[in-house]
């Protein structure tokens, strides 16, 4: 398989529960690129909400929480942090409370532009810095990065979402069962791929990828056989790994 490192930006879009976390981690490992969740930035913003007693649906008080707080994201694949007003949030944003509130906050018109001019930043940086990165989400796509060399959706059956789903939650020490994970992811998707603002879609070119019947390895072999496709690798390091 061809080897090299990441010349450019690869979008990971896709509804919760396909994978796209550890696929995305994966692959920025395997090519020596940076990684961004823009996902922990809506929940990282969710979080400051529901500290501050604030409405999720309130976008103005929302909007003002989100404007106020600093964000900081590590772009490591190997361990990516992320700090709410320099306190480490990385657990806590993956608890019910903020799970329950993040589709509000992130349908909230004003907020979503403001993160995606964060997210943009983020990109220019880590491309300058690395040259390559992996940033997963439900707009890079269509809105964050329309212009990636590499855009892909993954999907799955609503079966094998709620069971990953329910799994890593187990196994980050979560209460969970099928049947809430699915309930959950069910809203979730309901209300990302219904809101007016960058709701979740694939774009237009995107390669969608059904991953409820190949595990990990297959998705990452088939993303990086694409990858080399599309000439996206700096072979200047080709062999060095
Ligand atoms: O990826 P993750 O499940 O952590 O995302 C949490 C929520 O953040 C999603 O359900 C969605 O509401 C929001 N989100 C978004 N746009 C993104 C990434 C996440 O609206 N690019």
């Amino acid at each position: 398989m061809a080897r090299g490192r990441l010349d450019g930006v690869i979008a990971l879009d896709g509804p919760s529960g396909t994978g796209k976390s550890t696929v995305a981690r994966a692959l920025a490992r395997r090519l020596d690129a940076g990684y961004l969740d823009t996902g922990a930035m809506y929940r990282a913003v969710t979080l400051a909400v529901l500290r501050a007693g604030v409405d999720p649906a309130d976008d103005g008080p929302v909007f003002e929480i989100a404007e106020r707080v600093t964000l900081e994201l590590g772009n490591d694949p190997d361990g990516p942090t992320v700090t709410l007003d320099g306190a480490d949030v990385a657990a806590e944003i993956r608890g019910a409370a903020v799970t329950a509130a993040v589709s509000a906050v992130s349908a909230v018109g004003a907020v979503r532009e403001l993160l995606v001019g964060e997210q943009r930043r983020i990109i220019a940086r880590v491309l300058e810095e690395r040259g390559g990165i992996v940033v997963e989400g439900r707009d890079i796509g269509t809105t964050v990065a329309p212009a990636a060399g590499l855009k892909v959706f993954l999907t799955a059956s609503a079966d094998a979402r709620a069971q990953r789903r329910s799994t890593q939650d187990v196994a980050e020490g979560r209460a969970s069962t099928v049947d809430g994970a699915r309930v959950d992811v069910d809203r979730r998707d309901r209300l990302d791929s219904t809101r007016a603002s960058s709701p979740l879609r694939a774009a237009p070119d995107a390669v969608e990828l059904d991953t409820t019947e190949i595990d990990q390895d297959d998705v990452l072999t088939r993303l990086l056989e694409l990858v080399a496709q599309r000439g996206m690798l700096d072979n200047a390091e080709a062999g060095s790994r």
